[in-house]
């Protein structure tokens, strides 16, 4: 539960069920029932702080978001974010593991999947954590739509060279690789939290966007 240093936030998270589902289990396959319509769902797993997600939900009312997050001392941050935002009718947060979307996510559920500044897990023994991995692709491949997109940032070059990799030996198509996207920032960018920090710095940001064929 990781919540010894906040000790309101499980109240918090309670009185907020709304935003924070407590069963997302029961949604699977009828996610147009949670938010009132049928607009595409995106989902950002790891979504931290939930800077990304509020701002993209904001930015993009016609696009359901649902941020996803394993840990509760991070997800009560952009609950606090989202409830200071007066609660966008477009997001939700979901405090459970990437690793098992496909109990919340029936096979087309999910229109476009986010992974912003994942953890790296540097070791080789642990790749198989990193959100990028075939394991990880295999389970995004099965909550998405037919040709569904990946879009992934991070400041790491490390894992963005293996998340090629991992892609590409995928099969997905890669429809947009850049290595320094403040250089010409897209307009439309929603900065992520590790984002400004990292470009703060001077770090390049790494972005792509691929898709399963
Ligand atoms: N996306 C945010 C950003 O760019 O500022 C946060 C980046 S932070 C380095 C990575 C986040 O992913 C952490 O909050 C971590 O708890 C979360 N995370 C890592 N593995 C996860 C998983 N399997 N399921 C859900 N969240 C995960």
């Amino acid at each position: 539960m990781r919540l010894r240093n906040k000790p309101w936030a499980e109240e918090f998270i309670n009185e907020h069920q709304d935003v924070i589902l407590p069963n997302p289990e029961q949604h699977k396959g009828n996610w147009a029932a949670v938010f009132g319509n049928d607009h595409p769902i995106h989902i950002e797993v790891g979504t931290g702080k939930g800077q990304f997600v509020l701002g993209m939900a904001l930015q993009n009312p016609d696009i359901n978001y649902i941020g996803i997050e394993l840990y509760d001392s991070v997800i009560v941050c952009a609950l606090e974010r989202i409830v200071e935002a007066d609660k966008p009718a477009n997001l939700r947060l979901l405090k459970v593991n990437g690793a098992k979307l496909q109990e919340y996510f029936a096979t087309g559920d999910v229109s476009r999947v986010y992974l912003n500044f994942s953890d790296p897990w540097p070791k080789t023994r642990h790749a198989k954590r990193r959100l990028t991995h075939e394991g990880f692709l295999a389970i995004y491949e099965d909550v998405l739509i037919e040709q569904g997109e990946i879009h992934f940032k991070t400041d790491n070059r490390g894992l963005f060279e293996y998340s090629l990799m991992s892609m590409n030996a995928y099969g997905m198509a890669l429809n947009y690789v850049s290595l320094d996207l403040h250089v010409n920032m897209p307009e439309d960018n929603v900065m992520t939290e590790y984002e400004e920090k990292f470009s703060a710095k001077g770090q390049p940001i790494y972005r792509l966007e691929c898709q399963f064929k």
